[in-house]
């Protein structure tokens, strides 16, 4: 079933009773070449460029939920290449790049919309950061503008430009960078993984793995055994724990991340804003939710549900930079679980065990690499070596010290 305008029309002529369900729901066949574990933006683009453009075949996604149960259908939905290490802005670029084509690779509305991200600057030395910054995404085909004071309150008179602790001096601009429909981007995927015969296998939980001689054989999961020959695990918040069934420690902790969305309101946010002096950033959904977030929680977790300090920390800062927020009504809040790393980059790489690959550590920022995390796993697992954007997303790389930390936090999760 292909999507078009002229469809829409015709179907609507017809009642809408020409729509078919977007993906097959196959029983688990008893073996595999490839293996995918977690039914996420990641393991559905992974598995959606495993067999569209390294042709492979033989290829399940297992899902212990629902496809789009986890972080791909519950984070704020931003897309950007704005990154600064070596490591990181080539990846993210790539990804960005993947970005701009999906609705016509995928024909299918995930809502792409560039409409900018500016991170606001509140000192002279966050001015001369953001400034280096910028010019590393220009090096890199990324784009990027720096705003001042004055022509910032043009666009975004709403801020509270003279608040006397953190007055805002401007902001770096990525034109680029913008938001995309997150559970479209999850359905998207597995539409297109399901049209190149790959099966996904909802409701089916991973509960161990079968390792014989430093070789993987397959899974144990709640709908029986199922052999494969290659297995990449991309599950996110829980990576820790389904990791540690194949006896692989993590350099990882889970940590809740919380959403909020207000009542619909009209068009008030340009972009996506981010606040340099606290942990707060905004975007306005297409339905007009004011759709916000901040810290993640100060304790590891793997419940899918916040707590209040983080409510009041986050609110706190939406008022400090925007204090006509606190005339919006929230209307709904929810929390993911991320797998935050230790210097706040991802980890792409095989494992000790032949046969098994592991793909996390995206702490809160794995939605806008969906498409080149799942296209450079996909790599790895065709090929047997890594996609040169993620070269430097290796586990050795925290045994080695050459580790990207992005903002230079050190291994303090709450500070990436
Ligand atoms: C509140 C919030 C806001 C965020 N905002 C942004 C943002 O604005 N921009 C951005 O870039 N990133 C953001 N993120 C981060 C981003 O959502 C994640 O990094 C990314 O979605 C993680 O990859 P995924 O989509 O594959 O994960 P998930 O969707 O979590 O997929 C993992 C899947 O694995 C499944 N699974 C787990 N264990 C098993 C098992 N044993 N067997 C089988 N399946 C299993 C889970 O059910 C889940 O569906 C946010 C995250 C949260 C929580």
């Amino acid at each position: 079933m292909k999507f078009s305008g002229f469809r829409v029309f015709a179907e609507a002529l017809k009642g809408h009773t020409g729509w078919r369900p977007l993906w097959r729901d196959p029983d688990p066949k008893q073996s595999y070449d490839y293996v995918i574990v977690g039914g996420g933006g990641h393991g559905l683009a992974t598995a959606y460029y495993l067999a569209k453009t390294f042709g492979r075949s033989r290829i399940a996604v297992l899902e212990k939920g629902w496809l789009g149960s986890g972080n791909v259908g519950r984070n704020t939905t931003i897309i950007r290449s704005n990154y600064l290490l070596a490591g990181n802005e080539p990846f993210y670029e790539f990804s960005m790049k993947l970005w701009e084509g999906l609705e016509q690779e995928l024909n299918f509305n995930a809502m792409v919309s560039q409409r900018g991200i500016i991170n606001l600057f509140h000192t002279d030395a966050q001015r001369d950061a953001f400034r280096r910054r910028g010019n590393a995404m220009i090096l890199a085909g990324a784009g990027a503008r720096l705003l001042g004071r004055e022509e910032l309150r043009a666009t975004v008179p709403f801020l509270n430009f003279d608040n006397a602790r953190f007055p805002i001096k401007g902001g770096l601009m990525q034109p680029r960078a913008g938001t995309a429909r997150h559970d479209g981007v999850a359905w998207g995927y597995a539409r297109g993984a399901d049209r190149h015969g790959v099966d996904l296998i909802q409701n089916c939980e991973v509960t161990g793995f079968r390792i014989d001689r430093g070789r993987v054989r397959g899974l144990e999961t709640s709908r029986g055994y199922i052999a494969a020959d290659k297995i990449g695990v991309a599950v996110a918040g829980s990576s820790g724990r389904v990791m540690a069934m194949a006896g692989k420690r993590l350099p990882i902790e889970s940590h809740v991340l919380q959403a909020f969305v207000t009542e619909g309101l009209k068009p008030t946010i340009p972009g996506v804003i981010t606040f340099g002096a606290g942990h707060f950033y905004i975007s306005q959904s297409d339905k007009g939710g004011l759709v916000f977030g901040g810290d993640i929680d100060g304790y590891n977790s793997y419940a899918q549900r916040g707590n209040l300090p983080v409510v009041e920390d986050v609110t706190e800062g939406g008022m400090a930079l925007m204090p006509m927020i606190g005339r919006a009504r929230l209307l709904r809040m929810w929390g993911g679980v991320v797998d935050m790393s230790m210097d706040g980059s991802p980890i792409i790489d095989r494992t000790h065990i032949d046969g098994l690959y592991f793909n996390g550590g995206w702490c809160y920022g794995g939605f806008k690499a969906t498409p080149a995390s799942g296209y450079a796993f996909a790599h790895l697992l065709a090929t047997g070596s890594p996609h040169e954007i993620s070269r430097a997303y290796r586990f050795d790389r925290f045994a080695s010290g050459y580790v990207i930390d992005e903002r230079g936090a050190g291994a303090q999760p709450n500070l990436h």
